[in-house]
């Protein structure tokens, strides 16, 4: 066996710590001999894969989430493709916590995530990004479906009841906010992302268990982007 093909001292690698997040989260010890580069390539892809999900729910955390929205803020830059990201909060979530108790609510975090999940497309991401919040990352989505699409996800966990240990079915709702990615502007995720929240803000005052999205006619460009897009001289050399 040559020396670069050769098991690396699997001691000096320290990889008790990885093995310990593995059996905890439930994965198996990868194939093949420890140290190896494939044993090594497939210890990566698991720890890639458990820095990237909620440990509750199994969907996208914010990290992950973050990661897509920027790789999606630059492709709509350059492709001019419609994309709708939609942030959903659960209403009166702290009402089932105070009521239930805090492992009825992990059940619900859980539902509305398996609900998120089974209203999309698989190419879509659901992500749980705070408490009782998630995100929807919808590519290539255009402006005309967004309140179709927004609707569902809705309807979708307005349907479905949780069922809690005590045999009791709880019903819950959520708020939707979305808004569509700038096409053709550069823009930032935290723009697009402030964008949706104050949807979703207003979904909230409107009164919950509704979708509220940023109008799509004649989107708004913020003076931030428009500066991006145009520099900040724009408005003085078309005069
Ligand atoms: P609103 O309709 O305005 O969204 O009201 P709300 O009660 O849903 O919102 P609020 O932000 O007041 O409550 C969120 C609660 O979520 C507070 C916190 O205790 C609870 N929470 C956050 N993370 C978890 C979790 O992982 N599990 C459980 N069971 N509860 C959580
Ligand atoms: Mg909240
Ligand atoms: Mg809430």
């Amino acid at each position: 066996m040559d020396a670069a093909a050769a098991p690396a001292n699997t001691s000096a690698l320290r990889l008790d710590v990885a093995l310990a997040l593995l059996r905890q989260a439930g994965q198996a010890e990868p194939a093949g001999d420890a140290g190896s580069p494939a044993y090594l390539q497939a210890l990566i892809d698991q720890l890639v894969d458990l820095s990237s999900r909620d440990a509750l729910t199994g969907l996208a955390n914010r990290r992950n989430f973050e990661l897509a929205l920027a790789r999606e803020v630059d492709r709509v830059a350059r492709s001019g493709e419609s994309a709708l990201l939609l942030m959903v909060d659960i209403d009166h979530f702290k009402r089932v916590n105070d009521t239930h108790g805090h492992g009825a609510g992990d059940l619900v975090i859980r539902a509305v995530g398996q609900a998120l999940t089974d209203s999309v497309r698989p190419m879509d991401l659901v992500a749980r990004i705070g408490g009782e919040e998630y995100a929807v990352l919808l590519p290539n989505c255009p402006a005309a479906f967004g309140p179709q699409v927004a609707a569902r996800v809705r309807q979708r966990v307005a349907r479905s009841s949780v069922a809690l240990p005590d045999g009791q079915q709880l019903a819950v709702t959520c708020s939707v906010g979305g808004a569509f990615a700038p096409q053709w502007v550069r823009s930032t995720p935290g723009i697009w992302l402030q964008r949706a929240d104050l949807q979703l803000y207003r979904a909230k005052a409107e009164g919950r268990d509704r979708v509220c999205l940023e109008h799509t006619a004649a989107p708004d460009v913020s003076v931030q982007e428009r500066e991006m897009l145009l520099g900040s001289h724009a408005i003085q050399d078309s005069e």
